[in-house]
């Protein structure tokens, strides 16, 4: 890393505590009982605080920096754009946002060759909904419980986790199914095989019971990302895109957190061989540098919109700043081969040696992922899998994963945690220096998530 972390200044950062306590309301929090650590700055895989401490990034933030911080060519993209043109409203042709969708749809899969640009996820997943409800003239959405798609309306109801809860109003006609998860089977399938052949009869049926005439689209997350970085067995998505065209259901991919790079792919619909008619993307595409998500449509959808208009928009659709963000990261991407790299750090690196951590403590019962897109499912009982801690946990019922990340953290390292798991998800960027260092210090933090398990318990 070339970035030289500045002296510490802690008066500094304990005055931008200060401000922040008194007037930011941050995201998921009970506002009173949370500590925000003050940042100074980032480079590359790494940031650092106020105090001179700086943190490996094995979050990548909320897994959108997929370049790393304050990667210069971006930088200096944002820059330049500014200093031309901030701003334009959608209804105009613009240099740069014209750029920006060529380079995406030069990228995604098929005919998914129109880009509706958003300012997030959550967006894209609500213009996604919206245009395969009119698409079909049908109600109905079905997503997998073991899902996130955002936070918004449409969005945090077909979302499957635990995070729809207090905002599910229930009558958003949303339907959620079970995907495969052969770890945590609900088919009670022995092989990935059976996995895939029961998830997909059970979408089948779901479909049957609910109207295949009601059923607009089936819309699931490529790779599960937030809610356990689930990797889809041989022909699951394929079987799914069989049983759409079959219903004529429009069958969508959120690829906000798995696209751009992250699963060693442009799309993550790269590896399993799959066109699905739309696709949503946000975070890797431009590293979120500035807020940017859009839709990749096909043909298809697209013609529904040709001759009458689409009842959506946004003021800041294909805002400049964004879109000159997003050129120079999809060129910057290409040019220094940073999709090939996560690749290879993950199959190389990353998985190697995760499966080798796992050996070695009794907590993790399973590894899991691709690219830059792992999991460590942490478990009470490698015989049962009973999960760490229960489902949903907080406070005390919390405490093992909390300890663990806690070591991480001591350790320099800054982690993902979720539930019970622990996600490894470095920039695409990282080098192997940087995945070992952060591995080494995960490798020991485990210990704190082994004195919770039964085997401790038994020692
Ligand atoms: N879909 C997926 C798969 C996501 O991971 C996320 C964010 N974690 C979203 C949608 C929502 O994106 P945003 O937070 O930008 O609204």
């Amino acid at each position: 890393h070339s970035a030289e972390t500045p002296a510490p200044d802690p008066a500094a950062g304990a005055a931008v505590k200060a401000a922040d306590r008194a007037h930011v309301f941050h995201s998921w929090s009970a506002q009173g009982l949370i500590d925000p650590l003050p940042i100074a700055g980032g480079e590359g895989s790494y940031f650092w605080d106020y105090e001179g401490n700086r943190y490996l990034d094995f979050a990548s933030q909320l897994v959108n920096t997929n370049i790393g911080h304050q990667h210069p060519k971006v930088v200096a993209a944002i820059q330049e754009q500014a200093g031309r043109m901030c701003t334009m409203a959608p209804g105009f042709a613009v240099d740069v946002r014209a750029e920006a969708a060529r380079l995406i749809a030069e990228r995604t899969p098929g005919d998914l060759d129109k880009i509706f640009f958003t300012n997030g996820g959550a967006e894209a997943v609500e213009h996604a909904v919206r245009m395969a409800r009119v698409h079909t003239g049908r109600p109905k959405i079905l997503s997998t419980y073991r899902s996130y798609h955002g936070a918004t309306g449409a969005a945090i109801n077909i979302t499957g986790d635990a995070r729809r809860w207090p905002s599910d109003n229930g009558t958003a006609g949303v339907v959620h199914f079970f995907g495969p998860h052969a770890y945590r089977s609900h088919f009670y399938a022995e092989t990935e095989e059976q996995e895939c052949e029961r998830a997909l009869a059970h979408l089948e049926e779901t479909i049957a019971f609910e109207g295949p005439q009601t059923v607009a689209a089936v819309v699931l997350e490529t790779v599960v990302g937030t809610a356990g970085i689930l990797v889809p067995p041989p022909g699951y998505l394929a079987g799914v895109r069989e049983i759409c065209d079959r219903h004529g259901i429009v069958f969508v991919l959120d690829e906000v957190m798995a696209g751009f790079g992250r699963t060693g792919a442009w799309f993550a619909a790269d590896h399993f061989d799959v066109v699905p008619d739309l696709i949503t993307f946000a975070k890797g595409v431009n590293s979120g540098y500035v807020p940017l998500g859009g839709v990749a449509i096909s043909g298809a959808v697209a013609a529904t919109f040709d001759q009458r208009p689409y009842p959506g928009g946004l003021t800041y659709s294909g805002h400049p700043l964004a879109c000159a963000s997003a050129v120079a990261t999809i060129n910057a991407m290409a040019e220094e081969g940073i999709v090939e790299h996560a690749a290879h750090i993950g199959e190389n690196v990353i998985g190697p040696a995760l499966r080798e951590i796992a050996e070695r403590h009794p907590s993790v019962g399973e590894v899991r992922g691709m690219g830059v897109f792992w999991a460590l499912d942490l478990v009470k009982d490698r015989a049962t899998r009973e999960p760490l801690v229960p489902y949903n946990a907080s406070g005390a019922a919390n405490a093992p994963m909390a300890a663990f990340a806690a070591a991480c953290k001591r350790g320099g390292v800054w982690p993902f945690v979720n539930m019970n798991r622990t996600h490894v998800v470095p920039p695409c960027t990282v080098t192997e220096a940087e995945a070992k260092e952060g591995l080494a210090v995960l490798d020991a933090a485990l210990n704190e998530a082994d004195a919770h398990t039964v085997d401790a318990a038994g020692a």
